[in-house]
């Protein structure tokens, strides 16, 4: 049987009060509907989301942002800004076909000496060890934009995202069940061990080639810019751009994005097929990720690159049903739930419904919540009031009808939780 996740490094489950701290927490900062199960099963701590930073943690990254400044005393030559670009390029190349699309979608092939050499690659981008990196990345798809994802702009803030997620004692290990289908090769499991040294052989590489200002603008430079263009796809790509598919999360398509990170930028086709190599679904969607794969794959060093089937790429297939729950929550959210209790609450308190209601708040939650399900609720809006506002929240989906009925089951739930809640007023 699953463990729920406190189990997993925690003997105790999370007590009521921090249950019903979660709630009122969740509810008023974020504004979502309550989601009883995942709470139920969040990390006890999981309350704090920012508080367990650790300061001193921070200090390397800084330092290699200030180091950066030592231009200004080493200067630099043509020689050092062509290594820039260039450490840039390969470097942002490995995190995108490396880390990403191989390590954690799966989404072409190599041989067992390729996959340890991409892994090395990888690691040169300072972005610590490869399976933790994509542990944290398949935990962002498993739970995008809900409270247990690492790094939501949603709810944690734009920088919280970007990086301070990085320095949280937590996310410093990785669930690695997640990413067992890797973990199983020692020299994978020991390239992930050695988290920075494939940087720092890098970076003693350009110091014997171009000396310190090589360092400072080839390596440096360069390692700054592709942290932060990677770390934009988890922030900005969760933010600006714009939503071809319905994908119950944040997810955006952004043109500059994927110019800059060689095709990430279409992180809202991305989160609608994971699976697929190539991220641009249209010719006019440059990725040059995919192309290089392209490449290496007619040099025989990959193969069995995925594309998206027609239908997806269409937006035909049916959407899972956690999309649906998830796009379903988000439409509930948008809706003033208080202030339709309110008006059930108003309308029962002269009718004889409010005897039944009052046995009913003494009685078990789910048991309530089961009956008010067939209680008539003439202030909930309709089905086809829900399909609308679905209509203007997403975009275009065959799916409408379902998120919308899921919607006004969450609905009556989020309702019946405020009518059962408040004491009842004759
Ligand atoms: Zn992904
Ligand atoms: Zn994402």
């Amino acid at each position: 049987m699953r463990q729920p996740l406190y189990c997993q490094g925690r003997d105790r489950a999370p007590s009521e009060t921090q249950i019903g701290r979660h709630l009122s927490d969740f509810g008023r900062r974020y504004d979502l509907t309550i989601d009883r199960a995942a709470i139920l099963s969040a990390p006890a701590d999981a309350e704090t989301p920012r508080d367990d930073i650790v300061y001193p943690s921070t200090i390397p990254f800084l330092l290699e942002h200030l180091a950066c400044f030592a231009v200004f005393w080493t200067g630099a030559t043509l020689r050092d800004w062509i290594i820039c670009a260039a450490l840039y390029v390969l470097r942002m190349f490995a995190v995108t076909a490396g880390h990403h699309r191989y390590f954690s979608h799966r989404t072409f092939r190599t041989s067992r000496v390729g996959q340890f050499l991409l892994a090395v690659c990888c690691q040169t981008s300072v972005q610590r060890g490869i399976l933790w990196w994509a542990a944290k990345h398949r935990a962002h798809h498993k739970y995008s934009d809900t409270v247990l994802d690492v790094h939501s702009p949603r709810l944690r803030g734009f920088w919280y995202a970007h990086f301070g997620w990085i320095f949280a004692e937590r996310e410093g290990q990785a669930d690695y069940s997640l990413v067992a289908d890797f973990a199983r090769f020692p020299e994978i499991v020991w390239i992930d061990r050695q988290r920075y040294l494939p940087g720092i052989l890098l970076g003693f590489a350009v110091w014997l080639y171009a000396g310190w200002s090589g360092v400072v603008v080839g390596f440096l430079l360069s390692t700054v810019l592709v942290q932060h263009c990677t770390f934009m796809i988890n922030s900005l790509a969760h933010v600006r751009g714009s939503q071809r598919y319905v994908t119950g999360d944040d997810s955006r398509n952004n043109w500059l994005l994927a110019l800059l990170t060689g095709g990430e930028g279409w992180h809202n086709n991305h989160h609608h097929y994971q699976t697929s190599t190539r991220q641009g679904f249209y010719w006019w969607e440059i990725d040059l990720t995919y192309y290089a794969l392209r490449l290496l794959a007619i040099c025989g060093l990959v193969w069995d690159l995925r594309s998206p089937p027609a239908e997806v790429v269409a937006g035909e297939r049916p959407l899972g049903a956690p999309v649906v729950d998830k796009s379903a929550r988000r439409l509930v959210a948008s809706l003033p739930i208080e202030s339709i209790a309110r008006q059930i609450r108003e309308a029962w308190n002269h009718t004889p419904s409010l005897a039944d209601l009052r046995k009913l708040t003494a009685t078990k939650w789910s048991d309530a919540h089961a009956i008010l399900a067939k209680v008539s609720m003439p202030a909930l809006p309709s089905l086809e009031e829900l399909r609308a506002r679905a209509r203007e929240l997403f975009a275009h989906t065959r799916c409408l009808d379902r998120i919308a009925e899921r919607a006004r089951e969450l609905l009556v739930e989020a309702v019946s939780a405020h009518l059962l809640a408040e004491p009842l007023t004759a």
